[in-house]
């Protein structure tokens, strides 16, 4: 079975993200990218597969800018076995990408495409589920366990109250929630090995995929600022403070 990983490269976790001054979206340079947490997480899921004797070979896929080579090159030093870099310098909404990785299914033929729940830039959490429709597959989205079973796949998904465990048919398509693993930091020398492994390079078009945007972004703004709070001596005190402010009666 081959396992498709699509990988998005974005502004990494630790960054303290900053409101351009026009307001027309986040500061992105001199800024530290990576990739999305929850994309690392499905490649180690799909490393661990593969360990498992599960699958064969794993493609890890990214549309984005030519850095994101770079995104490509870290799930290969992690343990993927090639890359496709779609490129494309622009922002990618979850429907576009969704009908690339249509056409690179299509392609590839793979068992099991194993996507973030979410990427931490734009939060759309859209991205498997389109692509599930858009082939008709299965989805087990929010897995926090991933299990080969029955001719398919056991997939448990972190939902409000609780796990629910289901089914799926192959091939099929995952998202990954926090709690599935803890990925694997690269190796020295898998970093330079990973260096020789092979990354195609392809544009939208050759998918004939059209990437304009269908969301305008008319304003992008800081949350507003939190007032410093109060410490209160008693309860008593704090039923008066909140009279006082009108949040009780
Ligand atoms: P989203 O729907 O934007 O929250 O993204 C969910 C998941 O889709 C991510 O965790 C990635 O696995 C995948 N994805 C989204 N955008 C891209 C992209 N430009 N390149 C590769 N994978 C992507």
């Amino acid at each position: 079975m081959k396992i498709l990983v699509p990988v998005k490269r974005v502004v990494d976790y630790n960054v303290k993200v900053r409101v351009k001054s026009d307001n027309t979206g986040v500061e992105l340079s001199n800024v530290k990218m990576s990739m999305n947490p929850f994309d690392e997480i499905a490649v180690e899921e799909a490393i661990r597969l593969k360990e498992a004797g599960n699958a064969d070979e794993i493609i890890v896929v990214s549309i984005g800018p030519k850095a994101a080579t770079e995104t490509l090159r870290t799930g290969l030093a992690m343990g993927a076995d090639r890359g496709i870099l779609v490129d494309y310098d622009g922002e990618t909404e979850p429907l576009a990408v969704a009908k690339v990785l249509k056409a690179i299914v299509d392609d590839e033929q793979p068992g099991l495409v194993l996507l973030g729940k979410q990427a931490i830039d734009d939060d759309c959490s859209q991205t498997g589920q389109m692509l599930a429709q858009l082939l008709g597959w299965a989805q087990g989205t929010f897995a926090s366990k991933v299990e080969l079973a029955d001719g398919g796949f056991h997939v448990t998904r972190e939902i409000d109250g609780g796990l629910e465990t289901i089914k799926l048919a192959a091939p099929a398509i995952v998202t990954t929630d926090l709690r599935l693993n803890e990925p694997r930091y690269a190796s020295l020398p898998n970093i330079m090995k990973a260096k020789r492994k092979p990354i195609d390079e392809k544009t939208p078009g050759d998918y004939g995929v059209d990437m304009a945007p269908r969301l305008t972004t008319l304003k992008v703004e800081e949350p507003p600022k939190r007032e410093a709070g109060i410490k209160v001596e008693s309860v008593a005190e704090l039923v008066g403070k909140l009279k006082e402010k009108g949040a009780i009666a």
